[in-house]
């Protein structure tokens, strides 16, 4: 009867230790499976990290070439304003940059301004063809002031409607810029007469090939089109924004006969 009760117990404490060996066997098992998920989880988050990291070294070497060619173009200090903006540390006084911004094509030909169709490669609205846009299409009405961007001398004229560009007017600024307007219903100057900035000098139209009242506005400097934005927008808060975008032209020594 006693050896019973004692083989009982025997049976019971193997078994015990057998269960418990399960359970830490199962425990195991399942603490490896838990690891092996968080060093994939880890990996997976390395790689997003490194993708990230290799991201931002590339812009931060654009960056830098940014700044490099800033440098080149403009040949002078640049520094951090309070926005954090990299700008033209520039040494031009108020009275020089109120000349250069009468002289250099900039601001609204128009009062009320609407781009209908930018500069660059386009579908042409009568044509349907894909051809590059060499200016900027401004919606008006008939019969608006068309103002010149900048003083010069009036270069061509065209007087008639027929077809291309239909009425149109090109000025000769300093330093090589032209600026064209077109598709005008009346022109109020002649070749050679000598017009400010901001002067009238016709009336906005919709002559030429042309689906509705609009000028079109454009930028030359040495003969090769420009994009008209980059100027419409260029004022003395917005100096420094000219130089990136047009960085063809020697900004540095026209600056400096300023
Ligand atoms: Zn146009």
């Amino acid at each position: 009867m006693l050896r019973g009760i004692v083989l009982k117990d025997k049976n019971i404490i193997i078994l015990s230790i057998i269960f418990l060996l399960l359970i830490i066997f199962i425990y195991i098992f399942y603490l490896n499976f838990i690891i092996s998920d968080l060093k994939n989880d880890l990996k997976s988050k390395e790689n997003l990290y490194s993708i990230q990291i290799n991201n931002r070294i590339d812009e931060i070497l654009e960056l830098s070439e940014q700044i490099k060619e800033l440098h080149r173009i403009m040949d002078v200090g640049l520094v951090l304003n309070s926005n954090d903006k990299i700008v033209f540390n520039n040494k031009i006084d108020e009275n020089s940059l109120n000349n250069l911004f009468k002289i250099i094509p900039n601001g609204f030909p128009l009062i009320d301004v609407q781009v209908s169709s930018r500069f660059g490669e386009r579908i042409h609205p009568i044509s349907n063809i894909e051809k590059f846009h060499s200016g900027l299409d401004l919606k008006t009405k008939i019969g608006n002031n068309v103002y010149s961007t900048a003083s010069g001398v009036v270069y061509k004229v065209r007087n008639e409607d027929n077809g291309g560009y239909g009425k149109f007017v090109t000025i000769l600024h300093a330093f090589g810029f032209t600026t064209l307007y077109a598709h005008l219903d009346e022109v109020l100057v002649k070749e050679g007469d000598f017009v400010d900035k901001n002067s009238v000098i016709a009336t906005s139209g919709n002559t030429g090939i042309s689906t509705g009242p609009h000028l079109h506005y454009e930028i030359k400097f040495l003969e090769k089109h420009l994009n008209p934005i980059d100027f419409i927008y260029w004022n003395k808060k917005s100096f420094n924004s000219i130089f990136m975008n047009n960085s063809n032209i020697e900004w540095k020594n026209l600056i400096n006969k300023f």
